[in-house]
């Protein structure tokens, strides 16, 4: 269930049965071609039809994140580190003290993995809680299907060109762009980054069939339906 759709009754009514959340974190960032939201609707749509049999609530997705390399790129947004890991103990808190114990972290974004070292610390700090960290992206079986279709997989190539990614009327190429060197790039800052990237993606094709990506999403919601499931510490 979204939280988005449901009111404060049923929250506390569910809190009764069941003690599992989930929140999606995502980033507002450029993607090509691709929505800025990208990393956003796809965390937030793979956790709530993960989620959806179990009725296990979704909170609204964290839609910005840590992305400073992008911010030469207009409509990126980066969020400082430690303004962000506040953020999530803070909403870690919120769910503790409601009576929540454990929560699946349904991350989007590669670079908002200091969320998952918060995770950690703050299970230190609140024994009798359990926080997974999940990159639905390249988690084992996920990623197994994207290499499956194809290995030169990106930040903004065809692997998250999603029919509900797209923009509407946006020309992609149709040629594969080469693989950019990612380490070139971790020395780079915004401007350079931009210059470097050109439109963005890191390199592979833009698009694959919408069977291809169908194939790849039923992939994800069943691996993340999992973690949802068990086991939990
Ligand atoms: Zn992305």
């Amino acid at each position: 269930m979204r939280v988005s759709q449901v009111n404060w009754p049923e929250i506390e009514a569910y809190l009764k049965t069941d003690d599992r959340a989930i929140l999606p974190l995502g980033s507002t960032e450029q993607h090509a071609g691709l929505s800025l939201s990208v990393d956003s609707i796809l965390s937030e749509r793979v956790a709530a039809e993960a989620a959806e049999p179990l009725g296990v609530p979704v909170f609204p997705v964290l839609a910005y994140g840590l992305t400073p390399y992008f911010l030469a790129y207009p409509g990126s947004i980066s969020i400082r580190i430690e303004t962000y890991v506040r953020m999530v103990r803070d909403i870690l808190d919120s769910l503790k003290r409601q009576g929540f114990k454990r929560i699946l972290i349904v991350n989007g974004h590669g670079g908002n993995q200091p969320a998952g070292s918060l995770a950690i610390e703050w299970m230190a700090d609140n024994p009798g809680h359990s926080v997974k960290f999940h990159n639905w992206w390249n988690a084992p079986e996920t990623f197994a299907k994207v290499q499956e279709i194809d290995p030169v997989a990106s930040h903004a190539s065809w692997m998250e060109n999603f029919p509900w990614t797209r923009v509407e009327g946006a020309q992609l190429p149709t040629q594969m762009k080469p693989m950019i060197d990612l380490s070139l790039m971790r020395m780079m800052d915004p401007d350079k980054v931009r210059a470097f990237l050109g439109d963005g993606n890191f390199g592979g094709y833009y698009q694959k069939p919408d069977d291809d990506m169908q194939a790849i999403w039923n992939v994800a919601v069943a691996e993340t339906r999992a973690l949802i499931e068990g086991p939990w510490a």
